[in-house]
C-alpha cells in the first residue's frame, strides 16, 4: 500500500503544529517542532500568510498526515462521510477515528498510528475473536480488540500500554489493560475527538 516514507517531523513543521507522529519523542525536548517551530526549507522562516484556499488545503493536509493517509484514501473517507447522515466534517473525523490503526493507538497498544499499523500487519491482534491484519478496517460499536496471547510479551506493547494507562483512555473506549483488551462502547462525538482540526475547512475545500 502506498504511504509517505519521508521524515515525519518535517510534516509537523510544514503544518505549523505538533501532529504527534513519533510517540514518546513528541512529548520530549527532542521534538523537532519544539526546537524549530517554523516551516522546513531554506525560506522556512520567511513564509507569509495563507489565502482562504491555502488555509483549507493546509487543514486537509494536516488531518491526512495525522491519520497517515494518502490523498486517494482520504478522499474516499470524505465521500463516505458525505453520504452519511449528519454534519460531513464530524462524520469524517468519526470515520477516521474508527480505523483499526487509530483504535490500536487510542487504546494505548501502540505509541503512534504508524506503529499501530505495523503491529496490525504483523498479526498481533484479534478482533471479535478473529485474527485481523487490515489497518484500514472500520471498527463497529461493541467490537472487542485484543492482543494475541503470544504477543503480550512484546516490550513496545507493554511499555505503550503502561504509559497510556497513566494518561487515561477516551470515554468511548473501554480498555482492560490487565487483559490486553479494549472495547468500542460507542462512536465518539466531536467533543470526544481531541484533535485540533477545523473540519469545516476540509468540507469547504472538497465541495468546490
Ligand atoms: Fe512532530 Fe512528534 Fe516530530 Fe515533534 S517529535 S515534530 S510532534 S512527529
Amino acid at each position: 500500500m502506498a504511504r509517505y516514507t519521508g521524515p515525519v517531523c518535517r510534516l509537523c513543521r510544514r503544518e505549523g503544529a505538533k501532529l504527534f507522529l513519533k510517540g514518546e519523542r513528541c512529548m520530549s525536548e527532542k521534538c523537532a517542532f519544539t526546537r524549530r517551530a517554523y516551516h522546513p526549507g531554506q525560506h522556512g522562516q520567511r513564509r507569509g500568510k495563507f489565502s482562504p484556499y491555502g488555509l483549507q488545503l493546509r487543514e486537509k493536509q494536516k488531518a491526512k498526515r495525522i491519520y497517515g493517509l494518502i490523498e486517494g484514501q482520504f478522499r474516499r473517507f470524505f465521500r463516505h462521510a458525505e453520504r452519511a447522515r449528519g454534519a460531513t466534517g464530524t462524520n469524517l473525523l468519526v470515520l477516521l477515528e474508527r480505523r483499526l490503526d487509530n483504535m490500536v493507538y487510542r487504546m494505548g497498544f501502540a505509541r503512534s498510528r504508524a506503529e499501530a499499523r505495523q503491529l496490525i500487519r504483523h498479526n498481533h491482534f484479534v478482533l471479535n475473536g478473529h485474527k485481523v491484519n487490515i489497518p484500514s478496517l472500520l471498527a463497529k460499536a461493541n467490537d472487542v480488540l485484543e492482543i494475541r496471547e503470544r504477543s503480550r510479551r512484546v516490550d513496545s506493547i507493554k511499555t505503550s500500554l503502561d504509559q497510556a494507562s497513566k494518561r487515561g483512555f477516551p470515554g468511548w473506549l473501554e480498555v482492560d489493560a490487565e487483559h490486553f483488551r479494549g472495547k468500542v462502547v460507542a462512536f465518539p462525538n466531536r467533543d470526544e475527538i481531541p484533535m485540533d482540526i477545523r473540519e469545516q475547512l476540509i468540507v469547504e475545500l472538497y465541495s468546490k
